[in-house]
């Protein structure tokens, strides 16, 4: 395996930004199971709750998708993460998910 921290550029970069507006990568453990998951803010995330209070349409200002493959690059995402999961933790967008699919 490849020994550098991120399967790619694309996604580094994506992880600097974490409570931005646009698209993310994050993953997190159910049980012994590693989720990836790929969110889309539509606006930051300082915002949300007021974008929710203000939403005149049930447009959903968060999207999120479970994946296993990099978006970017194409790299099997438990294959490149699975020992340093804790580099994509994303504990706010965990937070965001239902608990029924957190929890499993
Ligand atoms: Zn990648």
């Amino acid at each position: 395996m490849r020994n550098k921290a991120y399967c790619c550029e694309d996604i580094k970069e994506t992880l600097t930004t974490k409570t931005e507006k646009g698209f993310h990568i994050h993953g997190f453990k159910r049980g012994e199971k590693r989720i990836y998951m790929l969110a889309y803010l539509a606006c930051d995330l300082s915002n949300l709750q007021a974008a929710l209070e203000n939403a005149k349409t049930d447009l959903s200002p968060i999207s999120q998708q479970a994946i296993s493959n990099c978006p970017w690059c194409g790299s099997k995402l438990d294959r490149f993460y699975k020992n340093k999961l804790e580099i994509i933790q994303n504990k706010d967008l965990v937070s965001l998910l239902p608990q029924w699919f957190t929890q499993g």
